[in-house]
């Protein structure tokens, strides 16, 4: 493990909410159990569940968003999550959210994302660099830390409509100068219909902002199949693929974002030896390793290469490749591209 923790790595999938520490949860939930808002034993029998279905995960979720939505805590969360993945060597991170609006507590889907820039802002740990101009970083004058670049991605929840979907998609292009570079779908998968978003995210594709689907986490082969004509730019998961769809995935060479632990504790992949990972990588088709929410699946992506190579026997060489390749599929610029090999061309005369 302290190999992987210290090569370079490129996380591209990892939700926010998905990544708070179960000791902030804790804290969250003693101060809102004191204020009788909740029953804290009821959030701790459910946080400390270790196994549970793709279903309670997303009951999992509400419950996380009553405990972290408001403004001060989502900046907290940020700067927390951010720290988090910079610790153990991240280079470069993909951070999606979902813009959350919330009328009670004067929340907008814009303030919401101020707060989380806000938290970025804040992280003091290492240099960010989060413009695609490179010009904004929370740099301090003369300074020789560790740098890392962190870009986000707007998520559209399954749950919403067309116009909220749609208002996300405005948000994020009005915030690229901030680092926002695509849209993705999320939230339960048997909830929505994919024609809902369909019009929100050709906008998007329009505009010109990357994008990448939550697809095939459950076997809804319709609806895979019109996610990889739609042609985008990544996807997650790919798990409850039929044979045709399996297919046009791989002639398509979409990018797929795999998150290993994830699919085992949803149980949405039965056993690791049967995980569709090894496939991919013997065809050499574009794949990335990601934590997907590395707090309620208490993972780390240090954690996921360590998985990939006890589970598929991969020896130090190509996983230091399967970290380095994914460089070609993150949704920044050459220049940050270009940036990034250079880490990597240091980091292997370092670990050699
Ligand atoms: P947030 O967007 O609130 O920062 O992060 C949590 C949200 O991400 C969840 O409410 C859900 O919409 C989405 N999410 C997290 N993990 C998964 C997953 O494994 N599958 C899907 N489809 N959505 C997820």
């Amino acid at each position: 493990l302290e190999w992987c923790v210290s090569v370079p790595k490129v996380e591209l999938h990892a939700h926010l909410n998905g990544s708070v520490r179960n000791s902030t949860l804790f804290e969250l939930a003693r101060v809102l159990g004191d204020k009788g808002v909740i029953v804290f034993s009821d959030v701790e029998n459910v946080i400390m569940k270790d196994d549970r279905t793709l279903h309670e995960v997303f009951k999992l979720f509400d419950l996380i968003h009553i405990l972290t939505t408001d403004h001060s805590t989502v900046t907290r969360i940020t700067k927390e999550v951010i720290e988090d993945f910079a610790a153990e060597n991240v280079v470069y991170l993909e951070l999606r959210t979902t813009p959350k609006r919330n009328d009670s507590i004067g929340m907008s889907k814009r303030s919401y994302m101020d707060a989380v820039m806000e938290g970025l802002r804040a992280v003091s740990s290492v240099d960010v660099d989060y413009s695609p101009a490179g010009l904004k970083t929370n740099t301090f004058n003369g300074s020789t830390r560790k740098k890392m670049y962190v870009r986000f991605l707007l998520s559209i929840d399954r749950r919403e409509s067309t116009e909220a979907a749609m208002e996300t998609v405005k948000l994020a292009l009005e915030m690229r100068d901030l680092g926002v570079v695509g849209i993705d779908l999320s939230g339960n998968p048997i909830v929505g219909n994919w024609s809902t978003f369909l019009p929100a995210l050709k906008f998007a594709k329009e505009q010109g902002l990357y994008i990448t689907l939550h697809c095939g986490e459950v076997p809804n082969q319709e609806e895979i199949k019109a996610m990889i004509d739609f042609l985008p730019h990544r996807i997650g998961h790919a798990c409850c693929f039929d044979e045709e769809n399996w297919r046009k995935l791989k002639s398509a060479k979409i990018p797929v974002e795999i998150c290993l632990t994830s699919n085992i504790r949803t149980e949405t992949i039965s056993s690791i030896d049967i995980h569709h990972f090894v496939d991919l990588y013997k065809a050499k088709h574009p794949l990335v390793l990601c934590t997907d929410d590395s707090g309620v699946f208490s993972t780390s992506l240090s954690r996921e290469y360590n998985l990939a190579s006890s589970s598929f026997g991969l020896g130090k060489t190509e996983m230091f490749q399967l970290a380095e390749i994914a460089i070609d599929f993150i949704f920044a610029d050459d220049g940050v591209k270009t940036d990034l090999r250079a880490t990597f061309e240091e980091a292997v005369k370092k670990l050699n």
